[in-house]
Order: C-alpha cells, then structure tokens, then sequence
C-alpha cells in the first residue's frame, strides 16, 4: 500500500500527529495503523490529569522547574522550555476541539495539585482525563478523510534504503495476511514498556513495541533504565489509583495509621508556600518510602502482597463523587469497598517509561524520514523521574510537533523504491510467518513461560531498588532468555485470523529486546538519580560522572551497547531536590 505518511499507534500521541500532518498539509495520504481500536489504546486508562501552567499564581519558569528537579536535573532543559510554552495552547486547543475540562463555578477551568508540582496545575476532566482526551483527538480525527485507519493492524518491522526509511511492515490481524506499507515518513507512537514488568499498570497491549522497531535499525534507545514507580496501584491486578486522589487531599497511612511519609527524608527543608509535600512528594521518592516501610514490617496485609492505606473517607461521598468517581467505582468492583468508608490498600506498581526512542524537539530520530513521539520516544523533558500529568501534555505537544516535521519530510523525500523493496519487505516478513509456521514443533518453550521469566528477571534484578550483582543477574538471565526465544518458541494455534498467541510470541520479542536493554543501561550508571536508586557502592548521585544520557544501541546477536553523552543545560544548574522533608528522620537511599 502507497501512502505519505504511516503512524503507528492510535493513542493520544499518535492521533495528535496524525491531526497535526493533516492539518499542516491536507493533501497528505496519511495511514493510522493501530494493534487496537484507537480507543483502547492505554491514554484511554489516564485518570488524573494533564499539566499546563493556567492559573496567575504559576509561570512558564515555575512549570520549568518543578519538570527539571522532579527529573533530577536529567531532563534536556532545552526540550523543557519548549514544552512548557507549548502546553497550554495544546489544552486549550483541546478544549475547542470539545474535551470536556473540569470546570470551577464561575466557569474556569478548574485544576488540581500533583505529585512535585508546586502550584495547581493539572488539569483534569473528573478522573477519566485520557479517556475525553482520547475521544476528543478520536471523534477529532474522522472529520479527515485523509486520515484511513488501520486498526486491528500490527505492526511488525521497519523497511529503510539508503535514503533512510522506506516503509512500514504489518499483518491484518483479522486475516493474518501481512501488509506493505511504503512510505517514506513513519511517526512511531506506540507508548511505553511497562509490560515488561510483572506488576504494572498498564494495558496489556504495552509492551514497548516502537522502542525496539527503531532499535533493530540501529536508532538509540535514551535513558531506558528510568522506570517509574506509581505508589499507588492495587496490588495484585496492579490497577491505578490515581495521584489526583492525594492531589484532592488523600493520606497515605502504614499499618499503625500513621502518615509515614513525614518519616522519610524526601528532600530539604522546603522553601515553597504550603506544608511539605508529604503524599504529594514526587513518585520515586513514594514508592522507595513504601520499600522501606515494608521492609520494616508496617505494612498491612493482604491475598494480594503487602500494602499500605490510601484514606480518602474525610472527603466525603459528595467530593468522591465529582472528582474521583472512577476511583470510587474501582474500589466498589475490584475490592468491594466504599472509600467513602474504608481506606483503599495501594502498592506500588510500574506505571511509565521515561525514556525511549531518543528524538529531537521535532520528533525526529537518527533514521531519516522515522519520527517518534509520546512515551515511546525520549525528547529529555522527564529525565529521572517524570511528574506526574506530564505526559499526557507531552502527547499532545510533541505528538503534534512529530506530525508536523513527518509531514514536511515527506513532501520532500524521494519517492519509495520498488522491487527491490517488495523482495525485502517479503524476506523480513517471512521471519514473523516462520514462527507461526514452525511454532508447533516440540519441546519448545511457551511464550507463557519466557515472558513470566522475564517477569521474574525484571522484578528481582531492576526494581525500586537496584545492586550490580542483582542487575548483572538480571543481564544474564535476559540474555539466556533472548537465545531460547531466537531458538523457537511453541505455538499451539496456527490459524491466521485472529491469532492472539501468534501475536504475543511477536510482542514478547520486542520486549526481551527493550527489557535487556533497561538492565544493561541500569547496570551501566554507576550512581542513583530520580527513580534509578542503588543499594550498593553507587548509592548517590554523582553529577561529576553522570550528568548524562544514557544511549543503548541494540544489537540482534549481542548484548546491547550502553554510550553516555551530555545533558543539555539551559538556565537550572543542578541542585537539591526539595520537598519538604524538614524534620524527618530516614534517609531514601
Ligand atoms: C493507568 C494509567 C494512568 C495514567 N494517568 C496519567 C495521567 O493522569 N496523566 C498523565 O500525564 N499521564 C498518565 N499516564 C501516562 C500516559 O497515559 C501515557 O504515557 C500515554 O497515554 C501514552 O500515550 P501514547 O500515545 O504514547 O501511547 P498509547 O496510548 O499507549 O498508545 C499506543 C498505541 O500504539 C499502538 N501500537 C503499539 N504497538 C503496535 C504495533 N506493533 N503495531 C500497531 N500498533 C501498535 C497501540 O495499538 C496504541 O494505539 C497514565 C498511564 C497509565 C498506564
């Protein structure tokens, strides 16, 4: 299939970009090519909020430097000054295009705190944000023709020439029939990795397909051994409970009732106007502060592991149910509680990449012609810890931002090859249908079984906290893993139309990739920053030293190449992080 211009992905980062290529240049045969209904892409399960400064009492300057010191001065502050400019007039944007914003009584837009930001700045729409956002770009999207959609399309390779990207390989799920997709600009919004974790809070589908489509071709993946934590998900299903909750004035509680994050030394004294932060310290710090209280055996138990308290019942049945009625819902159906009534039991669960395809402001990646934007990519704006509502404002103005530089590209690039081409797209493709083919030989190992030990590898070597011997265990066993999966794996259904198994086994290539990847670059930084904290000799920060990105470059045989360079300084030399610990008594690390 001949088009312009291939994205891939149908969440909030992808619909963006495709609206910004269509708006910038109308002409443009544009092609959505989604795994899912556009729909069900994991923006639909965002519940707090997105972050754009609004109110009088914040400024560009304030946004700024909540985004760099949350991320622990890893954050290029370059891209940061551009996003910040940018994120209110993509929210407003929003708006005209019909997302249904929270509003005050007088009719403003109504905002509220989150974790590591100084003043109200996310905004939210109740608490099933990225559910309207997502309609809005959704609903937005088909009054363009010339955006076709795909979707129930996987997408499985890349094809680049000599002039750089030629085109896009996928299978029509619906009948396993593979798809060419030649054109000669590619926006990867395919979102984050957190799959590759066992305990998480995303959607099944996320498994960091994008990061390793671009890294198979050579293209950096920056910063990948950022992981976040949440603090706050149910154990077991991992399902989120949102940080607007504590945003609306929740506390967390440890098995004694007692608030024990004014226990724990989340920064310095705190020089902003209000309390210190407490639950609304930023989420690395959270969820290491949960590590301990479990290791000191004050939290409480339940089927599903150890947890702590999210008390929300002092405020009140009507205030739960105007901001945070998912929450409530969620409580009732997979708990059987009224948090009206009953405090919610939370632990911590990966919930966010901050790194990703390295791009520039544009999108933009080492392969000319392939873009990225959203979670999969990596600009610098999170650094070590992202801040919470960040992102859904990053979809949005670099979702943008990708499109437009997409579609500018492709105006100019030299048209797609031919043969040649179709004869390389039917050689790559070939690998995806031998494992289907092939899969039902004996003695192979299940998907089932490599992506649990993958589970297990991530968990034990790269968690909340890290130590070499834990990661280099974690290393080694993902290289074992990584050669049994190459050898074959067993697949039972060998049916094209819908093979959910067949899929999977594809998925779960990519994400050994990505994982082994997070484990070689967090083995590779010799020091603790954000949500990268060591328990052994590298247990501080060390801006002498590691005042830099990390770029891994992946190779299909070997263990993954870890390169650091420089980060990007404009106006905030690193410091301290500040959130209000005065008083307490335990160190994090
Ligand atoms: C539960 C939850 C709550 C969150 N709440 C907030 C919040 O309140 N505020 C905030 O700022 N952030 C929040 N986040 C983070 C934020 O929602 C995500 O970072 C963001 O939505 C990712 O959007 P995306 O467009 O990059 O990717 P996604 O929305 O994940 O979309 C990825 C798309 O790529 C497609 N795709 C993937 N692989 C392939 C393939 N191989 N072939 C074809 N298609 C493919 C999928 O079908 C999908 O359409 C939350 C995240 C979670 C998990």
């Amino acid at each position: 299939m001949d088009c312009d211009l291939v994205i891939v992905g149908g969440g909030g980062a992808g619909l963006r970009a495709a609206l910004a290529a269509t708006l910038a240049d109308p002409g443009l045969d544009i092609v959505l090519v989604s795994k899912v209904v556009p729909m069900r892409s994991h923006t639909v399960a965002a519940e707090g909020g997105a972050a754009a400064v609004l109110r009088d009492d914040d400024s560009f300057a304030q946004h700024f430097d909540d985004t760099v010191s949350g991320g622990e001065w890893l954050c290029d502050q370059r891209a940061v000054e551009a996003f910040v400019a940018a994120c209110p007039q993509e929210l407003i944007q929003l708006e005209r295009w019909g997302c249904p914003w929270s509003r005050q009584d007088d009719g403003r837009v109504q905002t509220r705190f989150f974790g590591g930001m100084r003043v109200q700045r996310t905004w939210f729409a109740a608490d099933r944000t990225g559910f309207h956002m997502l309609h809005t770009l959704f609903q937005t999207s088909l009054r363009h023709p010339s955006i076709r959609r795909h979707d129930e399309f996987f997408c499985t390779d890349l094809l680049v020439d000599e002039h750089g990207l030629a085109g896009v390989l996928g299978v029509d799920i619906a009948r396993g029939t593979p798809v060419l997709y030649r054109a000669r600009a590619a926006v990867l919004a395919t979102g984050g990795a957190g799959r590759v974790y066992a305990h998480n809070t995303n959607a099944g589908i996320v498994t960091g397909e994008g990061m390793a489509l671009a890294a198979v071709h050579g293209v950096a993946l920056r910063d990948l051994e950022f992981v976040q934590w949440h603090p706050t998900a149910l154990p077991g299903s991992g399902i989120l409970i949102t940080e607007g909750c504590r945003g609306e004035g929740g506390l967390l509680l440890n098995a004694e009732g007692r608030r024990y994050l004014q226990d724990y030394d989340l920064g310095p004294p705190d020089p902003w106007p209000r309390p210190r932060a407490m639950e609304l310290g930023p989420r690395d710090r959270l969820s290491q502060a949960f590590w301990h209280e479990d290791r000191a055996r004050r939290t409480v138990t339940t089927p599903q592991g150890s947890a702590v308290l999210l008390d929300l019942r002092h405020l009140g049945a009507e205030r739960l149910a105007e901001r945070l009625p998912m929450i409530s819902e969620v409580a009732r159906r997979f708990l059987g509680i009224d948090p009206v009534t009953t405090p919610i039991p939370v632990r911590p669960a990966v919930h966010y990449t901050m790194g990703g395809v390295a791009t520039g402001l544009d999108g933009a990646t080492a392969l000319p012609g392939l873009f990225a934007a959203g979670e999969c990519a990596s600009t610098g704006i999170h650094g070590a810890n992202r801040l919470g509502s960040n992102s859904l404002a990053e979809l949005l103005v670099f979702g943008r931002a990708a499109g437009e530089a997409a579609a500018a590209w492709s105006r100019n690039a030299p048209s797609a090859a031919g043969g040649s081409l179709l004869r390389e797209a039917q050689a790559r493709a070939g690998q995806a249908y031998a494992l289907l083919a092939e899969g039902h030989q004996a003695g192979r190992p299940r998907v089932a079984e490599l992506r649990t030990a993958m589970h297990a590898a991530m968990e034990d070597g790269v968690g909340i906290f890290r130590d070499a011997e834990g990661m280099q265990r974690a290393c080694q066993a993902l290289a074992e893993l990584r050669a049994r999966y190459r050898a074959g794996v067993a697949l039972d259904d060998r049916s094209r139309s819908f093979n959910t198994e067949w899929l999977a086994a594809i998925e779960l290539g990519h994400a050994l990739q990505v994982a082994e990847t997070i484990a070689h670059a967090a083995l590779a930084r010799r020091e603790s920053r954000g949500a990268h904290r060591r328990r052994d000799a590298w247990s501080a920060r060390d801006d002498a030293n590691f005042l830099v990105h990390s770029l891994a470059y992946c190779d299909p045989q070997a263990a993954p190449r870890i390169e650091h360079v420089p980060v990007t300084l404009t106006r905030s030399a690193p410091g301290e992080r500040s959130y209000g610990g005065a008083g307490a008594r335990v160190a994090l690390d």
